[in-house]
């Protein structure tokens, strides 16, 4: 109930303009995310490094209102690439399909994705958002890694068809990061259950680590923060008997720090995404979804 309440907050315009304009709700987001500027998501990104742990980076907003927004965010993201390759940072970018123009079209968003994967020799990973830009994200996807190569996806467990989805996406050798799914689904399209959304990424996992294990070499990124997928995850490809290199974990950054450092220290390749920018309201809130035991914490800001 929480949930589904803090989910449609984090489509709901009126609330996206006004929340942000209180100070404690801007405060609360400093558990999230280290700033609003890429300077604050570098800063984070360089203590994390000095522990073992790389970085992917990402610009907050989602929909734009014309295309000369896409290329503004093209531009934004090729200077955090050239200021990336500047200070030899280990810290890749992701970035959300409606954000490089994907409802104004699928060609529209595909060129923009192209571009930024010719910015860099590193990986542009692709987010996964709502289910109705699923097929288009797939489409946009698949033809840049065609041609490109260097581009990786979200997919997430929770959506009914993503089985099928991988399998298509197999002969491709993609890089996946594989996460559980933040948007608020009906249960037709994603499973209403955590217990089938997590069998669905254990099973999405041994298929990827099965794939490696007979000579695929896209990358494989466990996304979560569930000490049990984590658990599982290890124990397929200790079971397969791939090393530490063949697969990697994502978390957020500022969840589960004790357990990013933990996985570091014991040599697995661990990577946290740091958003940052303005737009921060639906991203927030899909956050808080996630634990509304993090609504504490909100409500600690407001007497603190
Ligand atoms: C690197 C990365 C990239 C992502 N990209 C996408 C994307 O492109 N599209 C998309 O739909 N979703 C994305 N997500 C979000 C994802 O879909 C989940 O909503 C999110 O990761 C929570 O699921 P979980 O696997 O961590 O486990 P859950 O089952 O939600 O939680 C398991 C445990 O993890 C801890 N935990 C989880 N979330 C929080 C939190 N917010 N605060 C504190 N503790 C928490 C708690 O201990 C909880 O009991 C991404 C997540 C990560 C880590």
């Amino acid at each position: 109930m929480l949930r589904t309440s803090l989910l449609w907050a984090s489509e709901n315009p009126f609330l996206a303009e006004r929340l942000p304009r209180y100070r404690f709700v801007r405060k609360a987001t400093k558990r999230f995310m280290p700033g609003e500027t890429f300077d604050a998501a570098i800063g984070e990104a360089l203590v994390l490094q000095e522990k073992g742990i790389t970085t992917t980076t990402t610009l907050l907003g989602e929909h734009l209102n014309g295309l000369h927004e896409a290329d503004d965010v093209v531009a934004h993201y090729q200077e955090d690439l050239r200021r990336i390759g500047e200070l030899g940072l280990d810290m890749e970018i992701s970035v959300k399909p409606t954000q490089i123009g994907m409802d104004f079209g699928v060609d529209e968003a595909r060129d923009r994705l192209a571009q930024l994967a010719d910015s860099t020799d590193a990986l542009v990973w692709v987010d996964m958002e709502a289910s109705e830009y699923v097929d288009r994200t797939l489409e946009m996807f698949r033809s840049v890694k065609e041609e490109k190569g260097n581009v990786g996806l979200c997919i997430q467990s929770y959506l009914r068809r993503v089985e099928k989805d991988l399998e298509a996406l197999m002969p491709l050798d993609p890089a996946i990061r594989i996460v559980k799914g933040a948007y608020n689904e009906p249960d037709s399209i994603a499973f209403p259950s955590k217990d089938d959304v997590d069998r669905s990424f254990v099973e999405l996992t041994r298929t990827l680590l099965r794939a490696r294990k007979n000579g695929a070499q896209g990358r494989v990124v466990l996304g979560t923060h569930d000490p049990r997928m984590i658990e599982e995850a290890t124990r397929i490809a200790f079971e397969l008997g791939l090393d530490k290199d063949h697969y990697e974990f994502a978390m957020l950054f500022g969840i589960q720090r004790d357990e990013q450092e933990r996985l570091a220290q014991e040599g697995h390749q661990i990577r946290v995404l740091i958003s940052y920018g303005s737009a921060w309201f639906p991203w927030y809130m899909r956050r808080l979804a996630e634990r509304p035991a993090n609504l504490w914490f909100v409500a600690k800001q407001l007497v603190g």
